[in-house]
This record gives C-alpha cells, structure tokens and sequence, in this order.
C-alpha cells in the first residue's frame, strides 16, 4: 500500500537552519526513565523512532554541568568529554536511520536539588527547590556566577555539535529551567540588570541564546523550547502578555521555535483531563510572528488532526511525545498508508511515571519500550514461531488480547476463549469511567489487529472455559489470562490479615459489583486503599451519578500513586470541585448498617461517618482457579497432549494495564525461545 495523498503534507522536508528535516514529525525531548544510567537502552529506543520514520529525534532534558543537574532523575549529561563519547553513540544510532539528532540542553535552575553533585543550585534569587520538597534551597547568582553559567553553556554547545547533534535546544520551558527562573516574576526579585522589568528578565535567556547561535556559527541547528503560558493567570507568564514579548523580541533568533504551555502537568496533561490538541489556544499565535518553522506538541495521536495542524497553519511540525512512544512507528504507517496499524496513545501517562520512579518506562500501548536494547524486543518485528505448537489463550482481556495477537503475528495457531460477548476485560469497564474512554484504544487496536490474524487466531466467545474444556479444546500450549476481581473483604495495605468488621454484609460492595451494574444506597463511602485511580474515579462516577460520596483513605491525599502520572492534583482537584467530601488520613475500622467507623492514622481517634452503602477499592485477587486446577493434574495434561499451562497477567498480580499487555507480550515472544537465564534481560553495567 501507499499513503493516500491526502497526506503528502506531512513528508514535505522542511529546513531548520542549516538542516533539513525530512519530514515533518517531530519527536520532541522526552524523558524515558533511562538517560545516562541506561545509555544503550535509551539510544535503542530512540533509534526506533527514527526507524519508524521521525525526521527529528531528541534526547531527553540534558544536563550540561553538575551546577544543574536532576538527581535522582537518571537524565542524559553533557559534562565533558566522557558523555561526548556515550552521547556520540546516541547520535550514531539515531541518524543511522536518517533522522536528525536533537539535544535540549539544560540547567535545572532552583527546581531541583543537585542531589548527586552536591553543588548548591543557581537560581535568580534565593529559593526553596520549587519542583521537590528536598530542604535544599537554591543561591541567588551574582554576575560571576552569570558570567560562568553563559561561559559553560556555550561550551557545553560544543560538545553537543562534537557529540553529532544535529540541533541543540534552549530551554526555557516546564518551570524546570534556569532561564525560565530568571523570566519568571513569581521567582525572580532581583534588582540588577537581569531583575526587575521585563527586559532584564528575560536578558539571560537572550544571551544564552544569543550565545548559542554564535558558538554554532551556522554548523547545526538552534532550536528554542518555550512554554507561552504557565495556565496561572496574572500569577504566571501568558501567553497574550509576555509570552508574546518573548516572541517578539526573539522571534528571528532561533532556528527553530518549539512552543508548549507549562508546566509539566500541563504539558502531559492525561487525557482524563484534555484531548488531542489542547495546546492550541496558547501557542497558535506563534506562527503568525515568526519566520522559523514551529513545532508543537498536544498529543496529537490520529493522522488527520496532525494534518489538520499543518494544514490550518498551527505548526510545521507534528511535535509528539507519548504518541511516538505508544507507537514509533506512525509515519512509516502513513507513508505505507496503514492507517489502522497505528496503535494509539491512550493518555494514561503510564510512560510518565517511569521518569519519576526512575526506572524504564513503561508503556500501555507498546509493550516492547523500555525492552529494545536489552531484551532485543522491536515494536513492529517478532521472531517467526518455534515450532508447529498450538496455544489457547484464556480471558481476552488486556493480557489475553496482546497474547493472542503476539503470538499470530509469530504464526502460531492460537484459539481466544473469553467467558463474555464483549472482548476487553477490565479495560471494557474501565473505559467506561469519566474521562477515561480513551482507554478502549487498548482492547479496540488488539481486536482489529487480532481480525486480520483470523487465519490463524480463532477468537471464542461466550466460552467460559473449564479444566475440562481446556483438556478437550486440543492446543498444546495453555495461557490462562483470567484476570482478577477487586476483595470485598478490605484486605490491603492498611488491613492486611483480618478482614475489616462488616464488610461481609450486603451493602459493602466493591468496583467489580459496580461494573456490574449495581447501584449503591447513598451515601456511599468508598474505601480506597488502593491509590491509584480506580478510588477516585468511582466516586466520580458515582458522584455524577446523583449519589452522595464520601471518600475515605488511610493516605494523605486522594489518589496518592497518581502523582506518579502528574495526575493527583487534576483528580482531587475535580473532587473538589464536584463537591464530594474527602476524608484522608483514615483508615476504616468497621462496618454497620447506617455507617462506618473511621481511625485517623496518625492516632486521632475513632469516629463514625454515616452512609448507606460502601465499597472497597483496596486490593485485587488473582482468578487463578483454572490454572491451578490444570497444573495440579499433570497426568491429565500429558493425556491431553498439552506441554504446558500458563499463567499471564493479573491472573498473575494484579496490577496495571500496562503489566498486563507487557506480560501477554512476553509469553508471545519467549514460546519456543531458549529458556532465560538467572536474569532473563542484558544489563548496562557501569563497572566491567
Ligand atoms: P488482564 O488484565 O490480566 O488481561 P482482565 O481481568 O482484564 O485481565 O481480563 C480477564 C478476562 O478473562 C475477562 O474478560 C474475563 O471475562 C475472562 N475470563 C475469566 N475467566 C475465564 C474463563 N474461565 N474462561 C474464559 N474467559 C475467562
Ligand atoms: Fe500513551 Fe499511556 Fe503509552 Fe504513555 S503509557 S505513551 S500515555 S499509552
């Protein structure tokens, strides 16, 4: 197939300075979790990208000096000449593939602590570190240390050019940046030359870039990340104020304009709380003021709203993030006119909390990111099968659907038994909550895709499977991915060995029952000992239904884990405002007929909080019935010819969706492969 040209728009090549894209998609910096503990892992994920037909491919943040650094955030480095070589092998692997390489160099400014350095942080003024509670504050810069930082960015400029980057960054975006605390009034109260009026604010981001522009002299590429709008009001810059002086006054200086709002959360906000293009109010002024391509981000995840954002003239590139991790490989599924292949960004900003748990990212969509250099795993490429085997796969939730599709795409004859009408699992629940539709994408992609298999993969419905009919169905391979059910008992992390008194009785419930169509007396009192967002948008639900809800957990605030996906503020937030009453820092202690009884955890006491009904969020438990009553008759299996029984998913631990796909994935890819060692993945060991 061909691409419909409807979309040759988008593969027009387009110059940035002294370079040329070849195309117009744009994977803008991201963090991947990786960075310098994990170079090898990170540069074979870019790499993808670039495979998979991204004309710009950049790093994450990077640190150029230990004055500024993100400890304990493994982001890449530019410190001297030992990450120029480690850099150049980022560079190499990129453009092998014929992308440009981006670098977005940056200091932290009074953000972060120097956790690893030690050196005390350099901001405008004197400061508590403004992204962490880290007791370290930041020294106000005198005009040496001015003079200094100018000094070691524009040699830092140069070891970006010697390590191959085609196009370095200045960035003055997130709230996170250096010359963004010099800008800001809100962190900025100095009195010198660099305070005060708007020009002295923004000088130094002037002169960095002016001195980035000058140490290039023409040989790569500069580019400008700023955030137009911090979405603070007059507290903040905007964008109709100075986020427009900036353009103006900066307008030809940079080879490149890419625009955003800040800060983070607002940049990655989670599609429970905006939709594909949100950035547009604040940043389609800049095109109208510059003559240097723009690029733009907004978690644009179709084709046609990406040529929609060209066409109208918005930008002139499709800036992506999440949607080039879900799927690396979208343009080169345009170019080919695949459109349906594309597997599409959720927006659940699972790939966010990578970053802050500083591990590799995970992704809902794409179960191989994070797993292409050390477990060889390639998004779009699988092993052909290992054998004539046949499997059955149980359950076609997330974990089954992936499984299932896996394993066709290798050629393995596979049969999907799911016990209901609809395929999807938890998923097809839980895209029913507010703000989470998007999420269907993950069962909707698996279905289509597993459609084109039907030669191979047999899907079953209605076929509620047993050990009986597993031993008669005639595979050689079992994969049980039945899932899990939520307890009813309040078992979890605050009661972990009696169940909570009560909670037996017919008006305690839990999500599952939900789902299932009942409706809770009001008031209800959900119990969310669980944290992330299943608590919280429960009572959502509920609230919107015209309920009454309280919300009680043991945590200090609602949805503690959601913090992770820069979700917590966004979720309490909208409880708030919905008018729902939130009981944190409490523990429920037992349930009765008109009301539950409530410890604060810090010992305040028991009291008691009246409602008709209550359901338990707090801990899930593997339906794993099946597989044992399979793996507990091994005479029986050897009868039925059947090599081996299986379990994936939450049918294993229940846990995220992203788990779940990653773990159907995995049994697609090591069926008939040589068994894994000790420790079934390469490591990038530091010390050899
Ligand atoms: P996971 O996240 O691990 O994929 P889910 O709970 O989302 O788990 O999905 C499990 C699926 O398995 C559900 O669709 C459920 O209906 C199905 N299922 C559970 N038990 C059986 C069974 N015995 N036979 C067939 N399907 C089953
Ligand atoms: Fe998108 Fe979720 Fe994947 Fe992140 S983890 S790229 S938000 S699907």
């Amino acid at each position: 197939m061909t691409r419909d040209p409807r979309f040759d728009v988008l593969f027009e090549p387009v110059q940035i300075g002294p370079v040329t894209a070849r195309n117009r998609f744009f994977q803008v910096p991201h963090c991947c979790g990786m960075g310098h503990l994990m170079p090898q892992s990170d540069a074979a994920m870019r790499s993808m990208k670039a495979e998979g037909g991204w004309a710009v491919v950049c790093t994450e943040q990077c640190s150029f000096s230990p004055l500024g650094e993100a400890a304990p955030y493994p982001e890449t480095k530019l410190w001297d000449q030992d990450d120029v070589i480690r850099m150049r092998h980022w560079t190499d692997t990129v453009k092998a593939h014929g992308a440009l390489a981006g670098t977005e160099l940056i200091n932290n400014g009074s953000a972060l602590s120097n956790l690893y350095s030690r050196e005390i942080p350099l901001g405008p003024s004197a400061s508590p570190a403004t992204y962490t509670y880290d007791p370290v504050q930041a020294r106000a810069m005198d005009l040496d240390d001015i003079r200094e930082f100018r000094r070691s960015h524009r040699d830092a400029v140069l070891r970006a050019v010697d390590a191959g980057f085609d196009l370095i960054y200045v960035y003055c975006a997130h709230d996170i940046a250096l010359p963004m605390d010099f800008l800001s009034p809100r962190r900025n109260r100095r009195t010198d030359a660099y305070g005060g009026s708007f020009e002295n604010r923004v000088r130094l981001l002037r002169e960095v870039l002016e001195d980035t522009v000058e140490t290039v002299n023409g040989s790569v590429a500069v580019g400008l990340r700023f955030a137009t709008d911090e979405l603070l009001g007059s507290d903040g810059i905007t964008w109709e104020d100075e986020g427009c002086k900036v353009i103006e006054l900066l307008a030809d200086l940079p080879d490149l304009w890419d625009v955003n709002v800040s800060d983070w959360i607002h940049d990655s906000a989670s599609s429970r709380f905006t939709s594909e293009g949100h950035q547009e109010p604040y940043i389609a002024f800049v095109k109208g003021m510059v003559k240097k391509p723009v690029v733009c981000v907004g978690r644009y995840t179709s084709p046609e709203t990406m040529l929609s954002l060209i066409t109208r003239g918005v930008a002139d590139f499709v800036g992506c993030a999440r949607p080039s991790i879900a799927d690396p490989f979208i343009p080169r599924k345009i170019e080919e006119g695949r459109l349906d292949d594309i597997r599409e960004c959720i927006g659940c900003n699972i790939c966010v909390t990578g970053q802050h748990l500083k591990t590799p990212m995970r992704c809902t969509q794409n179960p191989t990111v994070g797993e292409e250099w050390r477990r060889g795993w390639h998004p779009e490429e699988i092993d052909p099968r290992g054998s004539d085997s046949s499997v059955l796969v149980v359950g076609a939730g997330p974990a089954g659907l992936e499984c299932a599709l896996a394993l066709g795409r290798r050629g393995y004859r596979v049969g999907l038994a799911e016990a209901t009408r609809e395929l999807g699992g938890r998923v097809s629940d839980e895209c029913t909550l507010p703000g989470l539709s998007e999420w269907a994408r993950v069962r909707d992609y698996r279905t289509y895709q597993i459609e084109k298999l039907h030669e191979v993969v047999e899907v079953f419905r209605e076929s509620e499977m047993t050990a009986e009919t597993v031993l008669e169905a005639g595979y050689r391979h079992v994969a049980i991915a039945t899932g899990s059910r939520w307890r009813k008992d309040g078992i979890g992390r605050w009661h972990t060995a009696a169940p909570v008194p009560g909670s037996d009785a017919p008006h305690v419930l839990t999500p599952n029952d939900i789902f299932a169509g009942t409706v809770p007396a009001s008031p209800v009192v959900v119990f969310d000992d669980d944290h992330f967002y299943m608590g919280a948008s429960l009572v959502e639900k509920l609230a919107g239904d015209g309920l009454e809800v309280i919300l009680v957990t043991p945590a200090a605030v609602a949805a503690a884990w959601a913090e992770e996906a820069l979700e917590q503020h966004g979720i309490q937030s909208n409880l708030v405002k919905i008018g729902v009453r939130i009981v944190t820092g409490h523990n429920l202690t037992r349930i009765d007929a008109g009301g539950v009884q409530v410890a604060g955890v810090y010992g305040e006491g028991e009291r008691s909080i009246e409602c008709a009904s209550v359901v338990m969020v707090t801990s899930r438990l593997p339906n794993d019935a099946l597989y044992y009553a399979l793996k507990d008759a091994p005479d029986r299996l050897a009868d039925a010819g059947i090599q081996s029984v299986s379990r994936i998913g939450d049918a294993v631990g229940p846990g995220l969706i992203a788990a779940a796909v990653w773990s159907g994935h995995r049994f697609a890819r090591e069926l008939d492969a040589p068994p894994p060692g000790d420790v079934p993945f390469k490591r990038e060991l530091v010390f050899v």
